[in-house]
């Protein structure tokens, strides 16, 4: 009998038992057209639906060889499926084609996002196969299987989804072409950034703005302007597929962005933050690239510090608390600041981006009377504007700023942007010319980083996503807080994570450098290490054996910045 004769028979024969008799599915079924497998299935039809995965082999899924040349071009070609595959499984009338209690019927995939990065929700492999692994609800009536029900589901709905969402001839060839395409080509402008000197290139015609604060999509409106480069600052890039892309290329050295309010700073500043991945096809941001390890930093108070050398910032704090070693349950504005500044410098990144919107003014600037009014014995910051020179001539990190407000960085920039009405300017010289008209009068203190870098060693045990009987409790909750364990870790600050399907894919890593790497020994720089080294030969199943479908590719640096938010971390 085949197999799917086979599973109909199964389903005729548990039709009206109790729902644990699906637990005779848990198996990998071979269709005529793919396989399916059965990885976990719910305990009742009111339960988050059973865990299923398909694997269309290379002759069915027949994506010509040149879709699959190279890892850039197959994530390409992966998000435009998971696009795809999404879109089907959410048409109008799809909750009601099965019938049945709870999430019976109900078919779930992890929603793709606007980003195009490894995502286990659809996998396009080296050899062509496709795996697609989503979640469906098992139909019942209270807690009797509907057979019927479960028939139609498996053997007829999923069958059909996948013949119109996965085949190559299923879609417009040139779209999935360009989604290829497209990918391998911000991955050849990205990678060379170094060699150009560049922190970030955004390319002429870019559409910057997305549809609001909470929806990452592109703002599609007529008003849209779209992005062209000065030109002292145009920069002409060698791509595979484009030719040539032409845009604004960010030096290394200290960047301001200035200008009115609502003119389009901020924006420009997210779109360089998001810049370290790829985007779709039509998203806007599709040539907007920055280097992998730019970390956007900002105010933060009431979050946990453990043990950061926030000294090049912060020195002489009343109660005379250390701040070489600096501790809190309970972080300022200024002292969250310097920490996740110093956090950063402690994993590696090549340039901090600041907005004055999320940065705490008294870390950025002091000005003259207020230098006046309190002695500088009194004020335990140097704010961030006589730091960032050093910074980048010492340390070799690299800043962008966006600053409406203050004047008093013009002297320390390199560079200058402005702007207006959504266009860009480069105003470096004129911004000379008024730091020489208009001297700010500031005392300005040594010119150095007074910092020796050194990597924190996280104490045995003190990362641990344990909870109760189970090993491992990872979930995120709304509002980009995730529950690691019995704590729950705030990641709303890192602005640069894109889906929630990445924080996962962030607290299971770090669950497994708890379980594995978390020793005593290793810091934490080398801990992010192991992890990534871990997926690097295994995939993102590296850091969860469950094969679920709702992990995306991660930094390592944001592992180690969710680490440090982490309560229970205790540094030796
Ligand atoms: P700023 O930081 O200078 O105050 P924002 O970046 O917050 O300004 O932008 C203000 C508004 O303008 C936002 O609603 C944003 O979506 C919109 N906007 C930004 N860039 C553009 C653009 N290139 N074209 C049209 N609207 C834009
Ligand atoms: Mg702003």
């Amino acid at each position: 009998m085949s197999d799917p004769a086979r599973l109909d028979a199964t389903l005729r024969r548990i039709d009206g038992s109790g729902y644990g008799a699906y637990r005779v599915l848990r198996d990998r079924w071979r269709f005529p057209r793919f396989d399916l497998h059965v990885d976990w299935v719910q305990g009742d039809p009111f339960a988050a639906p059973s865990r299923v995965r398909v694997v269309v082999p290379p002759e069915v899924a027949d994506l010509p060889a040149e879709l699959l040349a190279g890892p850039s071009r197959r994530i390409g070609v992966a998000a435009a499926l998971h696009r795809a595959f999404a879109s089907r499984v959410g048409e109008p009338g799809m909750d009601r084609e099965v019938d049945g209690s709870g999430r019976s019927g109900a078919i779930e995939v992890e929603p793709p996002g606007q980003a195009v990065t490894l995502h286990t929700a659809l996998q396009v492999h080296a050899d062509g196969s496709v795996e697609v692994r989503f979640r469906v609800g098992l139909p019942a009536r209270g807690r009797r299987i509907l057979g019927d029900e479960a028939r139609r589901l498996l053997l007829e709905l999923v069958p059909e989804i996948v013949e119109d969402t996965i085949p190559h001839s299923a879609h417009d060839p040139a779209v999935l072409r360009a989604a290829a395409e497209i990918s391998e080509d911000q991955d050849t402008l990205r990678a060379a950034l170094p060699a150009l000197g560049l922190i970030a290139f955004v390319a002429d015609g870019a559409r910057l703005p997305r549809a609001s604060g909470r929806d990452d999509r592109p703002l599609e409106s007529e008003a849209v302007v779209p992005f062209a480069s000065p030109d002292s600052l145009r920069t002409r890039i060698a791509v595979p597929n484009a030719g040539e892309i032409v845009g604004m290329g960010i030096p290394e050295g200290v960047t301001l962005v200035v200008g009115g309010g609502y003119h389009g700073k901020s924006t420009l500043l997210r779109a360089i933050a998001t810049g370290i991945r790829n985007h779709a096809p039509g998203d806007g941001r599709e040539r907007v690239v920055s280097r992998t390890d730019v970390v956007k930093v900002r105010a933060e108070d009431g979050r946990a510090v453990e043990a950061v050398d926030i000294g090049p910032f912060i020195d002489g704090l009343p109660g005379e608390r250390p701040t070489g070693a600096f501790r809190t349950r309970n972080a300022s504005g200024s002292t969250s600041q310097a920490a996740a500044i110093m956090e950063a410098l402690e994993i590696g990144c090549s340039a901090l981006l600041v907005d004055e919107d999320t940065a705490a003014t008294n870390f950025m600037i002091r000005d003259r009377r207020m230098q006046a009014l309190v002695p500088g014995d009194r004020e335990p910051i140097t704010p961030f504007v006589d730091r960032v020179r050093a910074l980048h001539r010492d340390v070799g990190t690299s800043s962008i700023l966006v600053l409406g407000g203050s004047g008093d960085y013009l002297d320390v920039a390199d560079l200058v942007i402005a702007m207006t009405d959504y266009r860009a300017e480069d105003v470096t010289a004129a911004a000379r010319e008024v730091a020489a008209a208009h001297p700010t009068g500031r005392a300005v203190g040594s010119d150095d980083f007074p910092w020796t870098p050194s990597e924190r060693v996280p104490v045995r045990g003190c990362v641990s996503a344990a909870k109760g009987r189970r090993p491992r409790r990872v979930r995120v909750l709304p509002g980009a807080v995730l529950e690691f364990g019995v704590e729950r870790v705030d990641l709303s600050a890192l602005e640069q994570l894109s889906t929630d399907a990445e924080r996962r894919a962030i607290g299971h890593a770090l669950a497994l450098a708890g379980e594995r790497f978390v020793d005593g020994s290793r810091s934490i720089p080398e801990i992010v290490d192991e992890v990534s080294r871990a997926v690097a030969a295994d995939g993102l199943d590296a850091i969860d054996d469950r094969r679920s479908g709702d992990l995306a590719a991660f930094r390592p640096i944001d592992v180690a910045a969710a680490l440090s938010r982490l309560r229970t971390l205790r540094i030796r």
